[in-house]
């Protein structure tokens, strides 16, 4: 993927934003929906058709009710009149109908896009501040801010209308009442400063409200969620929620306030600037009818040539500061879909053979923190070896299973594959070798099945030896529609409610269904008493068979079987060898816990 520019956006051209924009919607568009840009060549061609019925017609009417008075003229004058705006305006109608569905098409497809990028983000940036932000302002930034694809792409297309309807207009002007383009011009440049200031205050609010909206979602996402329920009530935490809810809605409020305070006085001056603008036509005009310079049919035709000529250049200079202060929107949308990568990718292919995983070496320290998490970390894994990883909570077993899995790049040292380091290797491949079972492991709501398999259409066969392999079996047969039974009750109101254990179980079939050369269970078993846990464990060793396995628990008796064992301590691993070795080292840390945990499972 091409890196984008780091910017900030507050520092970017505001010229490089709109060409950035169109370089990326007009072709999205092109791709997406090729019809689209028919429609608008049709709009294009009405609307600038649009104001010249009424300029043509109405001198024609008013001359002929002043002189001759052909009735049989007059009501063809007026059908032509009444018949082609109706053509017009009902073409316009259903030209606008369909761009707005187009409109809609384009928002649908731009937010999957969205979504498929935040979840293809790099790990490291999900705990990013700054990349969170930006998620949120590209959301913000593609949606009614700047209207999405559409809405950046129709402004070019009405001001090439407007552009051609005063084309026509600047003609008949310069004819019969030329000074009628200074009236217009000092009233436009007016106006066009009120705009620049509108638009000014709009953007500022904007910058401000973007950080609000990330704390109003993830309030709006705690208090509704019904995974949350049990910690809101028996925590009593709905009133905090509500008040922190309060705090942000009254702070939210105080923007919008802030902002329509602002945007009041340039309101009203626009409206003044368009009572004089009407004022000094009149008076302009009046001026020649009375002088006898033009007929009363071309002192109409002068004041609705003179409107459309006002209205088009002002919709030309809406439609240019609107591409201008969309693009600033959607340029966020851009700098999102573009983030530069947390980490560096490799090409290299991965050989399907038994892996060795060595860390040489290894520290880390978590972005924007300054606490050494892992510390020298020196250790190899060979093929099929069981790895046990024990140590007290925070020892950094998590760090180093994830720095492992790549979903972070060591500080200092090197991790390496086969002898290589992973960083050269393909990321999608790489990360492919891992079925890990995190502690905080999540299912989604969709079935029992498509958790497992990640994938709608999974064999069936696979899918029963598996469940009856982690022994979830029986309880998915007594689901009301088996493995198709949807899990939570986000999408269906049938939805079941695994117990923890359940969704461990489930999470382990997962990890099993994925075939990976390396399977790693950190803790997912914390919510099963020791006894199932054990049993769990030694279940899942059978499974694993001639795979490299890694496990973390705090319950000792669960790693026994393992071949090594490592010890954490203070990001450091300051035991490791076998059960009997380290049990055997009696001042040991192991040998302290197993000792203080044996009297549980003897
Ligand atoms: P363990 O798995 O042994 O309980 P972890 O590897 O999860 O330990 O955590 C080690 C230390 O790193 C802890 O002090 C923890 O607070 C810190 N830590 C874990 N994740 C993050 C993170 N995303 N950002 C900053 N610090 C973290």
């Amino acid at each position: 993927m091409r890196k984008a520019k780091n910017d900030n956006n507050a520092n970017t051209k505001p010229f490089y934003k709109i060409s950035a924009s169109l370089k990326y919607f007009v072709p999205f568009a092109w791709r997406t929906h090729k019809s689209f840009f028919f429609c608008g060549l049709l709009e294009i061609i009405f609307g600038a058709l649009s104001p010249f019925v009424a300029i043509i017609t109405t001198p024609l009417i008013i001359n002929e009710l002043l002189g001759a008075r052909d009735i049989k003229l007059l009501v063809i004058y007026a059908a032509i009149t009444v018949g082609a705006e109706a053509v017009l305006s009902l073409a316009n109608s259903v030209i606008g109908v369909i761009m707005e569905k187009y409109a809609e098409k384009f928002d649908n497809l731009i937010s999957e896009e969205l979504s498929r990028r935040v979840m293809e983000l790099d790990f490291q940036l999900t705990e990013d501040k700054n990349a969170l932000d930006q998620i949120e302002k590209a959301k913000e930034g593609i949606s009614w801010y700047s209207g999405g694809v559409s809405g950046i792409i129709r402004p070019f297309m009405t001001m090439i209308s407007a552009l051609i309807a005063i084309a026509g207009v600047i003609v008949i002007i310069l004819i019969n009442a030329p000074l009628l383009f200074a009236v217009t011009g000092v009233i436009l440049v007016i106006q066009f400063f009120i705009r620049i200031r509108q638009n000014k205050i709009e953007i500022e609010h904007y910058e401000k409200l973007s950080k609000l909206n990330r704390v109003f979602g993830y309030l709006g996402f705690q208090i509704t969620d019904f995974r949350y329920g049990k910690d809101i009530r028996l925590y009593d935490a709905s009133d905090m929620m509500a008040n922190k809810w309060d705090v942000y809605n009254t702070e939210s409020m105080r923007h919008w306030k802030g902002q329509a305070d602002r945007q009041l006085p340039l309101g009203i001056l626009n409206t003044i600037a368009d009572v004089a603008k009407d004022f000094g036509y009149y008076l302009y005009l009046g001026i020649l009818a009375v002088m006898g310079r033009i007929t009363i049919g071309v002192f109409s035709q002068m004041l609705t040539a003179g409107a459309t000529f006002h209205s088009k250049m002002q919709q030309v200079t809406e439609c240019l500061q609107d591409i201008g202060k969309r693009s600033n929107y959607a340029y966020e949308y851009i700098k999102f879909m573009q983030y530069p990568a947390a980490i560096e990718k490799g090409e290299l292919h991965i050989v399907d053979k038994p892996h060795t995983i060595e860390f040489r070496n290894v520290s880390f320290t978590y972005p924007n923190t300054d606490v050494r998490v892992l510390d020298g970390v020196s250790i190899t894994l060979k093929p099929d070896e069981h790895l046990s990883v024990v140590g007290l909570n925070g020892a950094g077993k998590t760090t180093f299973i994830k720095l492992m899995c790549r979903l972070y790049d060591p500080t200092d040292g090197e991790i390496l594959l086969d002898g290589i380091n992973i960083k050269e290797y393909n990321y999608t491949e790489y990360m492919s070798l891992f079925s890990p079972v995190f502690q905080d492991f999540k299912l989604f709501g969709f079935s029992v099945a498509e958790n497992i398999t990640l994938d709608s259409e999974c064999g069936s066969d696979e899918l029963d030896r598996l469940t009856a392999q982690v022994g979830i079996a029986d309880k998915i047969g007594s689901l009301s529609n088996g493995a198709d039974t949807i899990i939570f009750k986000f999408f269906d109101e049938n939805g079941v409610e695994p117990s923890g254990g359940e969704q461990q179980k489930i999470a382990i079939a997962r990890a099993l269904y994925k075939k990976s050369p390396v399977v790693i269970l950190d803790e997912p078993t914390a919510a099963l008493d020791p006894v199932a846990e054990y049993d769990i464990y030694r279940q899942f060793e059978n499974l694993v068979g001639g795979k490299t396995a890694i496990y973390i628990s705090h319950r000792l008796s669960s790693c026994r079987f393992c071949d090594r064992i490592a010890v954490f301590s203070d990001g450091k691993i300051m035991e490791y060898g076998t059960h009997d070795e380290l049990v055997g080292n009696e001042n040991g840390i192991y040998a302290g816990m197993f000792a203080a945990q044996a009297q549980y499972y003897n």
